[in-house]
């Protein structure tokens, strides 16, 4: 089970879910389901976001409101006919934490340590790009690189979380594309200055197409991360080989700073990133969670 967020050709936003092959109106099928439960105070669900905020984000509640739908009609005619665009899965996250050298092959390959301590920065959620955007390069910047990474979607707010209880804290699961302009970023390191611009352009997030419950991923620990350039394969690893799991990135960065619902966290990317040009087709996988699949274009 997938859930994504879309939007009609004339920019109705709405959420998406697809089961079985096939992709189907949430938002149609929620309305169907208030008005069975005469609840009309209960919102609508036009963003996944929304969904989370309301706890109601789960495989279980997908589950229980098909069922319901079910035992009374057919859901044939509440499958996605129409064209559509993919959106980001969450549009408005109120920040985007990423880890730095969190796989040891990474940190190798630049030459780099691994961090004794979680190392992160920040993307600015203006960078987000959705699934089929393009990936615009500004001129002169120099070489830019793809990083396919497994990213936490936060589901409660959490403040001094212990590692625990961090999972109750995650509400799902995504595919980002952590892009860099890595000679920008070569140089903000050479003069010790923060990676902000080299992470942050516009476009250099690209992030889903799909939300994966976190009740339907018993282990994110264990999940194969691949990413090709034009169908040649340059990055293919696993997440078992994070440094630091998703419970000790939870505690770690809440310690510090309070984490909140649909906060982002991007949990490193392997070994392998390599520079992109104008032209390329970039595909990053994690897991079964879909395919993320952005062209590069010269910005
Ligand atoms: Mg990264």
């Amino acid at each position: 089970m997938r859930a994504f967020c879309y939007s009609t050709l004339k920019g109705e936003p709405r959420v998406g879910i697809e089961m079985d092959g096939k992709k189907y109106n949430f938002t149609y099928i929620w309305q169907i389901y208030k008005e069975l439960k005469s609840s009309p105070q209960t919102p609508d669900y036009y963003f996944l976001q929304i969904m989370i905020e309301m706890e109601n984000f789960s495989a279980s509640v997908f589950n229980d409101v098909l069922g319901e739908i079910k035992s009374f009609r057919s859901l044939d005619d509440l499958v996605i006919t129409e064209k559509f665009r993919y959106e980001v899965p969450i549009s408005r996250p109120g920040k985007i934490i990423c880890l730095g050298r969190n796989y040891r092959a990474h940190a190798e390959e630049w030459k780099s340590q691994v961090p004794e301590v979680p190392m992160f920065f920040s993307k600015l959620p203006s960078a987000l790009l959705p699934h089929e955007g393009h990936i615009r390069i500004p001129d002169g910047i120099g070489r830019v690189d793809h990083e396919v990474e497994l990213a936490v979607i936060i589901g409660k707010r959490g403040v001094r979380v212990s590692e625990s209880s961090a999972m109750e804290h995650v509400a799902g699961y995504t595919i980002v594309n952590d892009v860099t302009a890595r000679a920008m970023q070569g140089v903000a390191i050479k003069n010790g200055q923060p990676w902000t611009l080299s992470k942050s352009m516009d476009t250099f997030c690209p992030m889903g197409p799909y939300l994966i419950p976190a009740d339907t991923v018993p282990d994110p620990h264990n999940l194969p991360l691949e990413l090709s350039v034009n169908g040649v394969t340059k990055q293919k690893a696993n997440t078992r080989d994070m440094v630091f799991k998703i419970p000790q990135l939870v505690a770690y960065i809440s310690k510090y700073i309070t984490l909140e619902v649909g906060d982002i966290i991007c949990t490193g990317t392997p070994e392998g990133t390599l520079p992109i040009e104008p032209g390329d087709v970039i595909t990053a996988r994690v897991g079964d969670f879909g395919e993320l699949r952005n062209t590069v274009i010269r910005g």
